[in-house]
């Protein structure tokens, strides 16, 4: 049955949910019949350059012959086992590799399927922790405003009360408890009075505190914000000195996109819980990690339950776990740093600059990740119209136009992106006046 691309968009519009767009008047899809480096290919055959990395997750390009290669040979052994009784060489490689990468303390590993489930089960682990010590009403959380942990219900939980629409979901969520968002910028002198309200949200709350999530040095889907290391310091240093768990939500950041390997180095904090997801495949497969240290992990299984409480069919897929070793081999051969310091260099020599024109409000790089904060949001569906004439794909929020490209982008297809941003923003009908 070949259908015609149109015929096939048009049963993706009237059948398919896309994320955060209606079914009844939907942005408009665009078909990508295969991807290779850091070119999407369109229906028609036009190149899109990549400036997205498909949400953070493709960091070696598409289409790379080792991660194919690691796929391949590991579907001939097996491509699924369920996990509950067996255990399988790509999941023991893989947890002796992130607990080779994460400080010494980090030493259990449970691997999950997914950023947000790996935020479940960072926030069941803290609540089990406590009730295993005998101390059932430390069940809440504390995190900071504009923060993104995911989707489902736990996660949102603790993602910014507005952008994550909490009023409509009222009833189900947790009633966690929100500081403000870090303000000092991560280059500019750090202001101390920047933790004042959250050093007092600890001081009332600790008796009900499970634990403190952030996402560290970067908040992303929340905002796009570069905070002070001093901020996540000083979180570090509350969580200790009020006994309460600090879990670091590192599925953005984390695999070097900050020009950290994880981004909780540029603070030298430790956390008792980390979450990691996103680049953990080079992102050809859903795949987390949680990883804790042995006495959150020894603690939960002294408790009433004697294990922890969770456990998902598809968990430490063999498939996820090879390639997943074989991204981790990649980004140590092809020296990460030198790749990611280098689109750094391009993005502060011409994004950053950006910041003059009339219609920005801001600019900020870090690493390989560069943001346009416009003064009013953009037209999603224009701009995105735009970008894809001018060769790119660049998937814009709010008032946010923002780049995290593969690390193998080369310097001339970073420079297309960052022009194409500039062109963008001399256009009336990209943005909401
Ligand atoms: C994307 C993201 C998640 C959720 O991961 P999914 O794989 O989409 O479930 C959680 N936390 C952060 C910081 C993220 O960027």
């Amino acid at each position: 049955m070949i259908k015609s691309y149109t015929e096939l968009l048009e049963f993706d519009k009237n059948h398919i949910w896309h994320p955060y767009t209606s079914m009844t008047n939907p942005l408009p899809s665009y078909f990508v019949k295969s991807a290779e480096g850091c070119e999407l290919m369109l229906a028609d055959d036009t190149k899109l350059i990549d400036g997205m990395s498909s949400w953070w997750a493709v960091i070696h390009g598409y289409n790379h012959p080792t991660l194919n290669s690691a796929l391949i040979d590991q579907s001939t052994k097996m491509s699924h086992v369920m996990f509950g009784g067996i255990t399988h060489q790509s999941a023991i490689e893989l947890s002796q590799r992130l607990v080779a990468l994460t400080p010494p303390s980090l030493e259990k590993v449970f691997i999950s399927d997914s950023g947000s489930v790996s935020v479940e089960v960072a926030i069941k682990m803290a609540i089990q922790y406590w009730h295993s010590l005998g101390k059932p009403s430390k069940s809440k959380l504390l995190t900071v405003k504009n923060g993104y942990h995911g989707d489902t219900f736990a996660a949102m939980g603790v993602c910014d009360p507005v952008n994550g629409m909490h009023t409509m979901f009222e009833s189900v969520l947790a009633k966690n408890i929100f500081a403000p968002a870090p303000q000092t910028r991560f280059d500019e002198q750090w202001q101390a009075n920047d933790i004042d309200e959250l050093s007092e949200l600890f001081a009332t709350h600790h008796h009900n505190l499970a634990a403190f999530i952030i996402e560290p040095i970067v908040q992303g889907a929340g905002g796009m914000k570069i905070y002070h290391p001093e901020f996540l310091k000083a979180c570090e240093q509350l969580c200790q000195r009020y006994n309460v768990l600090f879990i670091v939500d590192e599925i953005a950041t984390g695999f070097g996109r900050t020009g950290k390997l994880f981004a909780c180095e540029w603070a030298n904090v430790v956390p008792d819980i980390l979450c990691l997801g996103k680049a953990i495949t080079g992102g050809y497969m859903s795949l987390a990690a949680t990883l804790s240290t042995k006495k959150v992990a020894e603690t939960i299984s002294q408790g009433d339950a004697g294990c922890f409480m969770h456990g998902p069919t598809f968990m430490a897929n063999p498939l996820a776990c090879a390639v997943a070793n074989a991204s981790l081999s990649l980004l140590m051969e092809n020296n990460w740093q030198h790749q990611v310091s280098k689109i750094e260099a391009t993005l502060t020599s011409q994004l950053l600059p950006l910041k003059a024109h009339p219609r920005v409000l801001d600019t900020r790089v870090l690493g390989a990740i560069g943001v346009v904060e416009a003064k009013t949001p953009v037209n999603v569906a224009n701009i995105q119209k735009r970008f894809v004439e001018l060769g790119v794909w660049i998937r814009p929020f709010g008032k946010l136009i923002y780049i995290m490209p593969p690390f193998v982008i080369s310097t001339e297809q970073l420079e297309k992106l960052i022009r194409a941003i500039t062109i963008v923003l001399d256009e009336e009908g990209c943005f909401v006046n």
